[in-house]
């Protein structure tokens, strides 16, 4: 992602400031229908079905709405987006109004001839997900037989298309012993970039989190790892590095600070500042079908609610880190402390600390759960 983060950049406005400064990216979430089960799926838990799903012609306006609201770049997001016949007319009304296009996708759905279609129609990037490097594994955890293969295949035609490829690994309990394999993986499929991504533990993550949060010492495993993986692959891969908060001392700041950088619209064209928002009791969301993108940005209720430094409690409030952080993730604070307005308990600061350490080494010690696969409900 960060190649377009050099292109135009508006001025960035004061946490204080009446007038957000435009969002960076927008996520279209384009559908929740995706052919993998992931137990760490950051969709919602309550999926929506296709009939639910925003027609071409609302996404389209909502590219145009983006646009003139300064958006610098999209993602084609999902469940899985090339689910969606239209995805090639989207892409390529996005790359005609010069916005830079991100395809993230499980990859098992496109052949050669569309992936041609798509860099044809003006995608700039495409980021694959894996799931493991030893390919039983893998399909065991995406519960998808045959996924992994389609993966390499896929990753094979990017290269000879000469699409640059970034590979998003979700690490967790079930895959981090190969993480050498899964880094060699990624240089041999020649991504210039690599995501090794922690599980973030919202969503089906959350449900799952039993199954899959490492111990501290497999995470310190890992960090040495990417360590060393980091600086021996300098000048030939990139590597991004997700940790979980679960044993950190102070949060991340969370999507860049609530409302200050991104914009996800779920597939029904439901707009908030984070994927997991909709865990959130008590925040309105608006949908594009009913409002202006640039009117939601600016007022809706959940983008100002926690919008900024106003809305923090103690610590936060009076913390040299309060523009930084941004008070860390208000879908944590949720999860464990029950209050999305709380500090975030991933800060050493936090009176919920304490609890999420204890929290972290009693289970990531316990045996591991079977997997409760991420698919549609009866009820969905
Ligand atoms: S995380 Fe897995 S199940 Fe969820 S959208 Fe991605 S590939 Fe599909
Ligand atoms: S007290 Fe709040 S602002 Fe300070 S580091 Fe912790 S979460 Fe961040």
């Amino acid at each position: 992602m960060s190649e377009a983060m050099t292109r135009r950049r508006p001025k960035e406005s004061s946490a204080a400031s009446a007038e957000p400064a435009p969002p960076l990216a927008i996520l279209f979430e384009l559908s929740h229908r995706c052919p993998l089960q992931c137990p760490y799926c950051s969709n919602p838990l309550a999926l929506e079905r296709a009939r639910g799903e925003l027609d071409t012609a609302a996404w389209m306006r909502v590219l145009d709405e983006a646009n003139d609201l300064g958006v610098l770049q999209v993602h084609f997001s999902g469940g899985e987006p090339t689910v969606r016949k239209d995805l090639e007319d989207l892409v390529a009304h996005a790359a005609r109004l010069g916005l830079y296009t991100n395809l993230i996708t499980s990859g098992v759905l496109i052949d050669r001839a569309r992936l041609e279609r798509l860099a044809e129609a003006g995608l700039d990037h495409l980021q694959l997900s894996i799931q493991d490097s030893d390919p039983a594994e893998a399909d065991r955890i995406g519960g998808y037989t045959g996924g992994h293969e389609r993966k390499m295949a896929l990753a094979a035609w990017v290269e000879e298309i000469g699409l640059a490829l970034t590979v998003n690994a979700p690490v967790h309990r079930h895959n981090l012993e190969r993480l050498e394999d899964i880094i060699e993986l990624a240089l041999s499929l020649g991504a210039g970039r690599l995501e090794v991504a922690h599980v973030q533990y919202y969503g089906w993550g959350l449900k799952n989190r039993a199954a899959l949060l490492p111990t501290r010492a497999q995470l310190e495993r890992a960090t040495k790892i990417v360590e060393a993986a980091r600086e021996r692959l300098k000048g030939t891969m990139v590597f991004d590095y997700v940790v979980p908060d679960y044993y950190a001392r102070r949060p991340k700041a969370c999507m860049g600070g609530w409302a200050r950088q991104f914009i996800n619209v779920t597939p029904s064209g439901q707009v908030m500042p984070c994927h997991a928002a909709e865990t959130i009791p008590g925040l309105d969301f608006d949908n594009v079908k009913d409002r202006p993108l640039s009117e939601i940005w600016r007022e809706s209720q959940a983008f100002t609610r926690f919008r900024g430094t106003a809305w923090m409690p103690e610590p936060c409030q009076s913390c040299d880190q309060r523009e930084i952080d941004w008070g860390g993730c208000r879908c944590q604070a949720l999860a464990i402390a029950g209050d999305a307005a709380a500090t975030d308990p991933a800060c050493a600061r936090s009176s919920d600390h304490e609890a999420l350490l204890a929290l972290a080494e009693a289970e990531s010690h316990a045996p591991a759960p079977a997997f409760a696969y991420r698919r549609f409900s009866a009820a969905d």
